[in-house]
Order: structure tokens, then sequence, then C-alpha cells
């Protein structure tokens, strides 16, 4: 018999992929957890009926969400990353030898048990001696935080449930008091095609809070639409500029399978479609 998983990711728009086995399927306090080996795209990692990340294309996610900011922050060495339960930000992060400290603040501690009994490709970082793993709320730890972090990802879930706060002003406000002087921040911000209304409303609120404010695409074939934006929110360092640690000479990461020093600069060319959703100029 053939077992095929569908996500809806809209009333009117889904994908199905079929399954070779189910390998986890259960409730946490949070979210419907399962971990489905598809034969398309290997293991995925399904949240509430939601595709998070398969390892058929997550390394196109974790390398656009990680390296854009890491090779624009000049020396990136404490490094903080709310959600990402599966762990692949964490290990594409440590590919940076600047790095010295990553805080993987995730709210589902069954996420990543899940993911490092199911997923060690992406979990296989979690154990190093730089990384320090809190279960609780991001929100709630960024706004504990005072000028401490030269990077922060937001690797979160759709905003709807938990999520939710980490798309809205407040925590912006937060996370620009969290970070450095010279810090910045890049957050997931959904897709083009499908969630217009995030990308206006998030960069919105990243504008108001950094003097840089950037839209980068990647494309991520099993997320709604295949292409999938980022914003980036900066104190100081544009990535398009001469001052980041890519204009400064730091060499890329070897093995890598997306980023690359032309893919840094060409996915900040949106397409006419996508422009107007960050509004008027300034
Ligand atoms: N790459 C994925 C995407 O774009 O769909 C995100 C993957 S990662 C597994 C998302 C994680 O964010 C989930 O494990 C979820 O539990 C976590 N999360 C959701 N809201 C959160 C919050 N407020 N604080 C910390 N973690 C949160």
């Amino acid at each position: 018999m053939e077992l095929w998983f569908k996500e809806e990711q809209t009333p009117h728009l889904g994908i199905v992929l079929r399954v070779k086995e189910t390998l986890l399927r259960k409730r946490s306090g949070f979210q419907d957890i399962a971990v489905l080996d598809t034969l398309q795209y290997g293991r995925a990692l399904v949240l509430d009926g939601i595709i998070q990340t398969t390892e058929g294309d997550e390394f196109a996610y974790h390398e656009m969400l990680v390296h854009v900011p890491l090779l624009t922050h000049p020396e990136p060495r404490r490094v903080l990353i709310v959600g990402g339960g599966d762990g692949g930000a964490v290990r594409e992060v440590l590919r940076h030898p600047q790095v010295e400290s990553v805080f993987l603040v995730e709210i589902d501690r069954e996420v990543v048990e899940a993911s490092r009994r199911f997923l060690p490709g992406l979990s296989c970082a979690l154990d190093d001696p730089r990384v320090t793993v809190v279960y609780q709320d991001g929100a709630e730890f960024v706004a504990g935080a005072q000028g401490e972090f030269d990077v922060i990802l937001v690797d979160s879930t759709d905003p709807v449930g938990p999520a939710v706060p980490l798309f809205r002003g407040p925590f912006y406000s937060a996370v620009a008091r969290a970070l450095r002087p010279d810090g910045l921040v890049v957050a997931q911000t959904e897709s083009p095609f499908v969630n217009g209304p995030v990308i206006s409303q998030v960069f919105g609120e990243v504008r108001q809070r950094f003097p840089v404010a950037r839209v980068y695409l990647a494309c991520v074939p099993t997320y709604p639409g295949g292409m999938w934006t980022f914003t980036l929110g900066s104190l100081r360092y544009d990535p398009l500029g001469p001052d980041t640690g890519l204009g400064r000479g730091r060499p890329v990461p070897s093995g890598l399978r997306y980023y690359s020093a032309q893919i840094h600069a060409a996915a900040f060319a949106l397409p006419p479609f996508v422009a107007p959703l960050l509004g008027p100029g300034p």
C-alpha cells in the first residue's frame, strides 16, 4: 500500500510526499510531533502537520539562515538561536571558527529529543561544548538579555501558537537590546507567494528599530511556494557593504551546498513582485 503525507499549506494549496515509514508520532505539551521517512526528501520533521525541515532540502534553509549573517558580522563570537530545535542552524553556526558560544533557546524539549534520535545529520552539533541548550520561550529569554549577542537567529515555526510573539514589534525591540552595539538579527519570514503580509509586518517592525533592514531569498522546495524570505536587521553592518566579514576577506566555510559569496549578494536581489511587500523606501 502506498502512504502519502499531505500538508495543507493554505486552504487551496498543499504538498504531498510519499512516506516509506512513520518513525515517530507523538503529542508534546506544545505541539504534535512527527518524523516521517519520505522517499523524495529523506526524513522530515513535521510539527502540527507542517513540514519544518527535511534531510533533502534543509541545507538550503540552514545555510542561508546562518551564513548570510555570520559572514556579514566581521567577528561573530556569541550567537543566539531562537527555536531551531532540530539543530541544523547550530551545526552551520559552528562552521565559523570565530564562534565561542551558541545559545539555542527552544520552547519544546521534545523537538530536540526527536531530532537527536531521528535526525542525526541535523542534531550532530548539539553536544559541542560551545553549545548551551535552554528550554524556554524565546521571547522571554530575549527580553532578559542585554547587549550580549553578536548575532541572533530566529528559526521559528510559522506565526501560530507560541511563535506568534516572535513576529511582533516588542520582540524586535528586545532583540535590538539583546544585541551588542554592532549586532544583527535574521529571522525566517515565510513565503512571498503565500505569506506576503507576514513579510510586510516583520520588515516594518525591523525597519523601525534597525538602521540597516533588508530581505533576502532562498529556494526551499518543501516550504509553501518554494521561495522563502529571511529578514535581516543590523545595528551597523550592511550585508552588501565593504566592511562585512566577507568584504574583509573572511573565507566561506568549505563544503557548503547552497551559500557562496555570489549567492550572498544575489539573494538580496528581489523580484518586482516581492519588493513592494517591503513598503515605500526610506
Ligand atoms: N526551519 C523551520 C521553518 O522555517 O519552518 C523551523 C524549524 S524549528 C524546528 C522551529 C522551532 O521553533 C520548533 O521546534 C518550535 O518548538 C520552536 N518555537 C516556536 N515558538 C517558539 C518560541 N516562542 N520560543 C522558542 N522556540 C519556539
